[in-house]
């Protein structure tokens, strides 16, 4: 791949890489890099005397290691190299943490702040009829992501049971009240943290007392410092849309769990400095491409812990590595989220449902498992915990393909 221009062609440099490792042939590294089915949609969204259409997308990359799984996202900037991207990720995703499901995103170009509720009930609404056909708990499964919650999601679970009947698995991230898992909310914070403390601990560095800080403070910064401090690491810095606090001895982070942290004690930072400060372990959980050639030299941390989705550019990924800096990659780091999804999507055709700590024994165990599996795999091709992500996920689904007959 010569010039890398968009997210898709940056995931499909990933893929390329790791295909090397793997010894696998030009045609299958094609296959891996393509998206099985594209589709596009229009969305009337009436408005007081007129009708705006907004455009609507649900990519399917890969269905090789089981039904496509990723979540539905309502932004203004979406886009449909975006939405193969992140459909891609979720691939990976799946395949490194070893769940029955293969990758596949949605989304809707739209900016969610200037939406009433009745019309993000009606985008759903006409998103799912439009997409039914594709959809189902054994087709494609989605979940929130930006922009969407669990509202959203039983709103889509309810059109989709007016279309085609009782199918409470066909949706995930749903209001615990409606089949709903006890857990799920809080899983990619959670597996965030964890990922962290056993990173740290392969590092020789101590999880007790160690200095975090956090970019966004939403549903996986939130958990991601909750989980944190309830480890026994300090938690020193933390920033939103709106502002970014600095205390040198910490945040009770669960007395502070229900504010903003402009609302924090502490010193007022600047939001664009947070990234730079001294510290061990650093979780941009807010959007995407933050950490970029241009300041990656300034950042100060001993670990990296993707909570985002590709947070790191290429080139910021190369510079923080010849520093020495550890960086765990989103598919590893933020896989708590698509886990505990797993394991709604499991109770719900199981028709049965867990307790939230075995809910929690369950996630932990497994995303330990995922890192552990990831550390031999860099050891033995001592390769980066990035690449090593890749060659086994990458390898798992070639693995599925190659199985299933459709590739030599
Ligand atoms: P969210 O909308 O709940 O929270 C995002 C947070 O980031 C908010 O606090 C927002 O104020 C903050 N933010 C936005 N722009 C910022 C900026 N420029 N500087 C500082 N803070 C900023 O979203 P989320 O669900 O927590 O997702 C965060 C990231 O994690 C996204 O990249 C998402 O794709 C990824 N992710 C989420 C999940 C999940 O289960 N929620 C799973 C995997 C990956």
């Amino acid at each position: 791949m010569s010039k890398i221009s968009t997210p898709f062609e940056e995931v499909n440099a990933r893929v390329e890489n790791a295909a090397k490792y793997l010894d696998l042939k030009p045609g299958t590294v094609k296959a891996l890099q393509s998206c099985e089915r594209e589709v596009v949609i229009s969305i009337p969204l009436r408005n007081d005397d007129d009708v705006q259409v907004l455009q609507g997308y649900r990519v399917q990359h890969s269905s090789a290691r089981g039904p496509r799984k990723g979540g539905i996202r309502f932004h203004e900037e979406v886009n449909l190299e975006e939405v193969r991207a992140l459909a891609s990720l979720m691939s990976w995703k799946t395949a490194l943490i070893d769940v029955p499901f293969g990758g596949a995103k949605g989304g809707v170009t739209v900016d969610p702040s200037k939406l009433t509720e009745i019309q993000k009930e009606e985008i759903i609404r006409r998103w799912t009829r439009s997409l039914v056909n594709v959809l189902g708990h054994h087709r494609d499964i989605p979940a929130p992501d930006m922009g969407t919650n669990s509202k959203t999601m039983a709103w889509l679970m309810d059109e989709f049971h007016r279309l085609e009947g009782f199918q409470p698995a066909c949706v995930t991230g749903k209001p615990i009240e409606l089949f709903g898992a006890l857990g799920r909310e809080e899983a990619t914070g959670r597996g965030v943290a964890q990922i962290a403390g056993a990173a740290l601990e392969k590092l020789d560095m101590k999880i007790k007392n160690a200095k975090v800080v956090i970019q966004g403070f939403g549903n996986v910064g939130k958990f991601a410092a909750l989980t944190c401090a309830e480890m026994g690491m300090k938690v020193i810095a933390v920033s939103d849309l709106n502002g970014a606090k600095f205390s040198k001895t910490g945040f009770e982070i669960s007395n502070l769990f229900n504010k903003n942290p402009s609302e924090f004690p502490g010193e007022e930072i600047d939001p664009d400095d947070l990234l730079e400060l001294e510290c061990d372990v650093l979780i941009p959980a807010a959007l995407g491409g933050v950490i970029t050639e241009i300041n990656a030299e300034k950042l100060k941390c001993a670990l990296l812990v993707e909570g985002a989705n590709q947070p790191t550019s290429i080139a910021a990924d190369k510079e923080l590595r010849t520093k020495g800096v550890t960086i765990v990659p989103d598919i590893l780091a933020n896989a708590g989220g698509v886990m505990g999804s797993y394991f709604e999507w499991t109770q719900n055709i199981q028709e049965f449902s867990w307790p939230i700590d075995k809910f929690r024994r369950e996630l932990d165990a497994r995303m330990g498992k995922a890192f552990a599996s990831v550390y031999k795999v860099a050891k033995k091709y001592e390769v980066d915990l990035r690449t090593a992500a890749m060659i086994l996920a990458v390898g798992r689904v070639a693995e599925a393909m190659q199985m299933r007959g459709s590739l030599v």
